[in-house]
């Protein structure tokens, strides 16, 4: 069926609610209300280049369900995303919330746009152009922003300014992932690839296996690879053996300087030319046998074509939607050699922390570090837990387990409202 959100992620989405919903034995009436959005806004958003011509660029915003709370996601600023891609991001979004036990529906938006081609000054004009196109669609209440690929707390304190102009006070609690200087939380920047590093401790642990001298690939060196890298490396004293970035792919098999590649990165806004590794082709590196492989990228980057010959005792699942529903059915069948940590499961740890700054922001009362990793790791446990136990006790992947506990959850509150009228 042809609709605005014909789109291969936006299909892949579908096809794994589809499967859960079988399992589920959902009714076809629920299936359809959570198959499409409950709301999607596209915006022409014109900036003025620093040349002096005006540039039109396609926003998006998609609020997926509105029965457990306010709408919650990031927003991504990539040269190719569409609206189906933020749809299916904000359908994940909304398993994801269910399963940390969040009191949101999963929202995702998105600017077709290279931040990398942009000067600050456009930059920021983007920012708060797509902000002020959004004001009349969110609200505190209503649908929360926060940063994904391509955006950050510079971009997130301007959603803020902007927006608080606009209500001519102080309104924090419109968006998370800012900076802790205007009412973000300690721990938020750090906290998915945070999460990521404590479920990878999780599941070796449940596998007996010593991390510490084990290896460790990380395709995509951004907030959350980045974090994670710097989280094994040096506190879980593994060998990062394989980074790769936008530029391409990179490997040393006795251990990347994660510090030096970072400055490098800093530098020169990637890891073109990095002297610590050696550039190998871009689809060998998730090919490159390690203990622990994390995409922490793009979608889709695991396919029928490389899921058999991926060779890793870990899969922790970073990025949104890596794994396409053929390659699962593979690694599923891979299940006694391959521990997944499915990407609901896996990246929570963002949406998290960002739900204990909406908290703080809206009373104003703020916690420390400390606090703040306690509580991600106390939520992040409860729902390892689940997920490992409803797999154990169904005999079903995680990532069915994951899914299966987060749009039952969904599901639950839907019946439990009941249709309007
Ligand atoms: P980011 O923009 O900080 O970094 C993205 C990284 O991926 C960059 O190093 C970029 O160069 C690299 N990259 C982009 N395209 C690539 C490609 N085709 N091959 C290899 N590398 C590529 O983004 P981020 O915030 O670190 O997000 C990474 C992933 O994690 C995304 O899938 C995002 O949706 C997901 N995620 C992020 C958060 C968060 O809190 N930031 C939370 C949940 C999920």
């Amino acid at each position: 069926m042809q609709h605005i959100y014909s789109d291969p992620t936006f299909a892949m989405a579908c096809e794994q609610l589809d499967l859960v919903a079988d399992y589920l034995q959902m009714p076809s009436s629920l299936h359809n209300r959570l198959r499409f959005p409950k709301r999607a806004i596209t915006v022409a958003v014109p900036v003025r280049m620093d040349d002096g011509s005006v540039n039109i660029f396609h926003g998006y915003r998609v609020q997926h369900h509105l029965s457990m709370g306010p709408t919650k996601g990031g927003t991504r600023f990539t040269p190719g995303v569409t609206i189906g891609e933020v749809a299916a991001l904000a359908m994940w979004m909304s398993w994801k919330c269910a399963l940390a036990g969040l009191p949101y529906g999963g929202a995702k938006g998105g600017v077709t746009v290279d931040p990398l081609r942009l000067s600050p000054a456009e930059l920021e004009r983007l920012s708060r152009r797509y902000m002020q196109e959004m004001i009349p669609f969110i609200g505190p209440h209503v649908d929360i922003m926060g940063p994904d690929m391509g955006t950050n707390e510079r971009v997130m304190a301007w959603f803020m300014d902007t927006y608080s102009a606009y209500r001519g006070h102080s309104v924090p609690e419109i968006v998370t992932g800012k900076p802790v200087s205007v009412g973000g939380t300690h721990g938020r920047r750090e906290a998915t690839g945070r999460g990521v590093v404590y479920l990878i401790e999780r599941a070796a642990n449940l596998l007996k296996l010593e991390l510490a001298g084990g290896t460790v690939v990380i395709q995509g060196f951004g907030n959350v690879g980045s974090v994670a890298a710097y989280g094994l490396a040096y506190k879980g004293g593994m060998r990062v053996i394989g980074l790769s970035d936008i530029s391409g792919a990179y490997r040393n098999d006795a251990g990347i300087d994660v510090r030096a590649a970072d400055r490098h990165v800093r530098k020169h806004a990637s890891l073109a030319g990095f002297p610590g590794a050696e550039a190998i082709p871009a689809e060998e590196l998730l090919l490159t046998p390690c203990d622990v492989l994390i995409p922490a990228a793009v979608s889709g980057v695991i396919h029928r074509d490389n899921a058999s010959r991926i060779r890793c005792r870990i899969l922790a699942e970073a990025a949104n939607g890596p794994t396409t529903v053929e390659a699962d059915r593979i690694l599923a069948g891979r299940a006694h050699e391959l521990f997944v940590i499915p990407d609901i499961l896996c990246n929570a740890g963002g949406v998290i922390v960002s739900y204990f700054e909406w908290i703080q922001s809206l009373q104003s009362f703020f916690w420390n570090e400390t606090e703040v990793a306690d509580r991600l790791f106390r939520v992040l446990e409860q729902a390892f837990t689940a997920v490992i136990k409803r797999a154990r006790d169904e005999k079903i992947s995680h990532r069915l387990a994951a899914l299966a506990i987060g749009v039952e959850r969904v599901m639950n509150a839907k019946k439990d409202r009941g249709l309007f009228p």
